[in-house]
């Protein structure tokens, strides 16, 4: 039994489709059940999104979900087509057929549970298995969302439910790189990765897998195996450290994420709740925040800094006009222009010094450093976007992370 996720690039138009089935029905013709997730084609979710705020800048949750797993339903029935018409027999699922029970936020719900009966009925009447992505059917019975990438969490999800052998991850690249290829061309590919890096590549904007499908398969121990759907060379598997074969690098990757804004919020007053009160407030909301800076205060009042997703920033503006009112706050002010790069090694832990060596990098590339955060395996920098790019290549390049490096016989 295995699972196999398709990305939207791999499924982006009819010949590509055509291709994903050949690919299945080879697997089936190998004696393995298949169960299949499909993104929706393309950039249809993009499409989709952006008809939505055509109408309003805010559309209704329910509505907005309701709208955008169909482009997973559009991708399903297409390649179920795909496999019936090459004589291998196949039957698409929405989520919900599927039995994925998710929370009740829309657009970035959480899968609570899987009750895969229905797919196990038609995978031993012999079917190849369809299944939408990125859906669920929420405790309240609405159509829900599992967040951008989410279908990468459907995938691993029913692998687990499934107790398949591992859940494959086709993707528009050959696995996970050092840092994001289109950035970094010399970026060299992993053949392994642990869940723990993986999870912090993830968190930092790393979106070859979505971070909740990581701690889902960290969860459930199931392996994942990231792979390109076009070539079928081996990918990069995502794995526990202690597996036999792992690679053992002092840092694994860079990454970059350029979908946050900053907020600073002006002259708070410098007060026991105070932060308490702005967090929930935006928290009540289901808007995430990630790092966030407290500067001291000198005269009874302070400025607070945090980052939050740019996709949340209407509904942000909204909490936040209310909360400046009551806590006695001047204002507060919204950065789009930032970006996050952070440095990930599991190797960080028992070497002082690489935060150091990170911070002399950016300065010698004349990038100022807005805001930090680490953890015992990660570096995180808030710089000005426009500096990202040139940030990510001058660090994979210093800690000699890429292909060239490797030519050059350094350590990795
Ligand atoms: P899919 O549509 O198949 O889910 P995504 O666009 O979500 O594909 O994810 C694949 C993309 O992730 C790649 O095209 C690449 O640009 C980007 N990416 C970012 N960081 C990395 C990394 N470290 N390794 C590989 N790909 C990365
Ligand atoms: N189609 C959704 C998205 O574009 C889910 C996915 O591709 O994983 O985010
Ligand atoms: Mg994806």
């Amino acid at each position: 039994m295995i699972v196999q996720k398709y990305g939207g690039t791999s499924v982006g138009d009819v010949d590509r489709i055509r291709a994903v089935a050949d690919r299945v029905a080879s697997a089936r013709e190998g004696g393995y059940d298949v169960c299949v997730v499909v993104s929706a084609m393309g950039d249809t979710t993009d499409d989709l999104t952006r008809m939505a705020h055509a109408l309003t800048p805010v559309p209704q949750p329910r509505e907005l979900d309701m709208l955008l797993t169909s482009g997973e339903r559009i991708a399903m029935s297409l390649l179920a087509i795909a496999i019936n018409a090459k004589g291998c027999k196949a039957a698409s699922y929405t989520g919900s057929q599927a039995g994925i029970i998710t929370t009740t936020e829309h657009g970035k719900a959480k899968i609570v549970d899987v009750r895969p009966g229905r797919i196990q009925e038609a995978l031993a009447a012999g079917n190849v298995v369809i299944v939408a992505g990125f859906q669920g059917v929420s405790t309240s019975l609405d159509v829900t969302t599992l967040g951008r990438g989410g279908s990468d969490t459907t995938g691993v999800a029913l692998a687990a439910a499934l107790d398949a052998e591992f859940c494959e991850i086709f993707t528009d690249v050959d696995g996970v790189y050092t840092t994001d290829p289109r950035i970094c061309p010399d970026a060299r590919r992993l053949d392994s990765i642990s869940y723990e890096e993986m999870l912090e590549m993830a968190a930092s904007g790393a979106k070859v897998l979505q971070l909740r499908s990581v701690e889902y398969a960290r969860r459930h121990g199931v392996r994942v195996h990231v792979r390109s759907s076009f070539t079928g060379e081996p990918g990069t598997w995502v794995q526990d450290e202690g597996t036999e074969g792992m690679e053992q690098a002092l840092i694994s990757g860079v990454a970059l994420d350029d979908t946050e804004a900053k907020i600073t919020i002006e002259e708070v007053p410098d007060r026991p709740g105070v932060a308490a009160n702005i967090f929930k407030a935006v928290a009540d909301e289901s808007i995430n925040v990630d790092m966030i800076v407290q500067n001291v205060s000198h005269s009874g009042t302070t400025d607070m800094s945090f980052t939050a997703p740019r996709a949340d920033l209407s509904k942000l503006e909204d909490v936040l006009d209310r909360i400046v009112k009551e806590i006695g706050a001047a204002r507060f002010v919204v950065d789009g222009g930032i970006a996050k790069i952070s440095l990930i090694g599991a190797g960080m832990k028992s070497h002082p010094g690489v935060a150091a060596d990170m911070f002399q990098v950016l300065a010698a590339e004349q990038v100022n450093i807005e805001m930090i955060s680490t953890s015992s395996i990660r570096i995180s920098c808030v710089i000005r976007s426009d500096d990202a790019e040139r940030a990510v290549r001058a660090v994979h390049d210093h800690f000699e992370l890429g292909e060239g490096a490797v030519e050059r016989g350094a350590a990795v």
